[in-house]
């Protein structure tokens, strides 16, 4: 199963076609994308048991985040030995959690504002919560998992590097430095949901290209870590770490320009494109 937020409504994705899930269940499930946790198998089922009629087409262009408002976002950092190399740290590296704050959330077609020349790219595979995960076990893991999508980490570097101690959480939650989407695909869709194939390109030169068996922690891994200390709710999302190829780490660094178009990919799911622009000048200033 597919399911994108359509308009701010959700939706199950059937071929090239959308079906409102408050119309085509006569109100059982409502429009609000990120509601359908708190009843996630009782949907499913739905799902599974009355073959939906009435899918309509829709513009990709009207699609926001599939998870809108999660309560708690975990994002892990150096979670692929090649990136933890890049950014020059050594190859026993503990993964480390931040959090983007979840106001930074956009969707797959998102313009996001640049508030600085310093800002880079971290296309992320991203796993969706389906119920509550309590000290869960590896071999539990998998059953807490509602669906994965395409994230981008947007990352503002300077404010991320400006103390002694990095600011991983304010440097990665700007507005819009969260796209994602298109849709969440239910891991029964994937061959293997844990090996995909995952990159991006910039402007049009592949920038990163890995797949995510690459990753420290895997889902299973991650979800285990995560929930040994914190609880994990039901559409709650994992950023799961990014792969080699950053601007950051590039000789000369590479930052995204307003005029630069991101493509971002995993095999299975699909891409999403974002774009940017500069921000307006600051009101009352003189220079142009
Ligand atoms: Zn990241």
């Amino acid at each position: 199963m597919k399911l994108a937020n359509v308009a701010g409504r959700l939706n199950v994705i059937l071929g090239d076609n959308a079906l409102d899930v408050e119309q085509a269940s006569e109100g059982l499930f409502g429009a609000d994308p990120q509601a359908v946790y708190e009843r996630w198998q009782d949907f499913v089922d739905w799902v599974e048991s009355a073959p939906p009629r009435g899918a309509r087409p829709f513009d990709l262009a009207n699609l926001g985040p599939p998870v809108p408002k999660p309560a708690q976002i975990f994002a892990i950092g150096v979670n692929y030995a090649e990136h933890a190399a890049e950014a020059g740290y050594p190859p026993d590296s503990m993964p480390v959690t931040f959090t983007k704050f979840p106001t930074c959330l956009t969707g797959p077609s998102a313009v996001v504002e640049l508030p600085s020349d310093s800002v880079d790219w971290e296309v992320e595979l991203v796993v969706a919560i389906s119920k509550r995960a309590e000290r869960v076990q590896r071999a539990q893991a998998w059953d807490h998992v509602a669906g994965l999508t395409i994230g981008q980490d947007l990352s503002e570097r300077q404010v991320q590097m400006a103390g002694t101690k990095p600011q991983f959480s304010l440097g990665k939650s700007f507005p819009g430095f969260g796209p994602s989407g298109p849709w969440l695909v239910t891991p029964d869709e994937l061959h293997d949901p844990n090996d995909l194939a995952i990159g991006c390109t910039l402007s049009g030169e592949v920038v990163q290209n890995s797949r995510t068996s690459r990753m420290i922690y895997d889902i299973a891994g991650l979800i285990e870590r995560l929930s040994s200390v914190c609880p994990l709710l039901p559409g709650d999302l994992i950023f799961t770490g990014t792969p080699a190829g950053v601007g950051n780490a590039r000789t000369p660094k590479r930052f995204i320009r307003s005029d630069d178009v991101l493509i971002s990919s995993i095999e299975g799911i699909g891409s999403m494109t974002t774009r940017f622009n500069s921000p307006p000048p600051l009101a009352g200033s003189d220079d142009d």
